[in-house]
């Protein structure tokens, strides 16, 4: 199996993934989280990752080991302890400009009292301030893309779970970040639902090949879309190992979950995550 320990100075694969376009490399190095309060919590100990531009990779840990943490931290939208964020050689710790954030619920993401385009128009014009032609172009390009462009005149609560989590993914992508963060963002939608958004997410990943990092529980949904998958241990969580995802692209939901790579993989990440913190230290396999 194509798995390999993660080391305290990380280096971007070298592969051609997404290498090709140019782009920079996001680098997370030794990053440490505890917060304050009657009782400290260290969430993140020494967490050092480095994703290559137009990566797609996938971070996988128990609940409540840090997997929102370290995201908020990548996003700017929360300082660590310790440890920095890069982009490229510049220092982005606490800063979140090139890089959008896409939460668990749709609903935290979609202001309710605009419509679907106004929701997507909202997202890119308040930084970029279009002219009006040029910026419903681009929120048509983007509702096309998820497959909306007859929805642009609704409101959020007038579609589906599923129509609203594509809204919100025109809406995060719209404004053309080079990362895209995402946090359990197919959780709160049906297993049929998630699916058909896996296979989305991978077609304009395909298209547009930004930097993604996705935090998630879910090992099959971890494996699907990602180039690699880095598994964080139980709070304080640091990296255990590093899976490299070696199925062919584009991938097919049912294929690949009837894929004999698939499931090997998917067997030592489940006896990986179900492992008890004591015996988290094992090598990987
Ligand atoms: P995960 O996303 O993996 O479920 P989180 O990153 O949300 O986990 O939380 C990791 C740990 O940090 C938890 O023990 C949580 O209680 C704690 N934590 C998260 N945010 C805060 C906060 N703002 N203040 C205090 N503790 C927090
Ligand atoms: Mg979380």
């Amino acid at each position: 199996m194509n798995v390999r320990s993660q080391g305290k100075a990380p280096e971007a694969p070298s592969s051609s993934l997404g290498a090709s376009r140019g782009g920079e490399s996001l680098t997370i190095t030794s990053v440490d989280k505890t917060f304050g309060g009657k009782r400290e919590v260290t969430a993140l100990k020494e967490v050092s990752l480095a994703v290559a531009p137009g990566e797609f990779l996938s971070i996988i840990g128990p609940s409540g080991c840090g997997k929102s943490t370290l995201l908020q931290i990548v996003a700017g939208l929360m300082m660590p302890s310790h440890g920095k964020v890069f982009l490229g050689a510049n220092d982005v710790t606490g800063e979140s400009a090139h890089m959008v954030y896409l939460f668990q619920q749709y609903s935290k993401s979609l202001l309710p009292w605009m419509t679907v385009e106004e929701n997507v128009m909202f997202a890119f014009n308040h930084r970029l301030h279009l002219r009006k032609k040029a910026a419903r172009d681009r929120c048509s390009e983007y509702l096309e893309m998820v497959g909306l462009d007859d929805f642009g005149k609704y409101y959020p609560w007038q579609l589906s779970g599923g129509m609203q989590q594509r809204v919100a993914i025109a809406r995060a992508l719209s404004s053309e970040p080079k990362v895209l963060l995402m946090d359990e963002p197919f959780s709160s939608v049906d297993a049929l639902t998630r699916m058909e958004l896996h296979a989305l997410v991978q077609e304009l990943w395909e298209r547009k090949r930004f930097t993604a990092l996705l935090v998630t529980h879910d090992v099959d949904e971890a494996i699907f879309l990602a180039d690699r998958v880095a598994v964080l241990t139980h709070r304080p969580a640091t990296i255990s190992e590093i899976v490299g995802v070696d199925l062919s692209r584009p991938r097919r939901p049912v294929e690949v979950h009837e894929n004999p790579r698939f499931l090997e993989m998917r067997h030592h990440l489940l006896n990986h995550l179900l492992r008890k913190p004591e015996q988290s230290d094992e090598p990987p396999v």
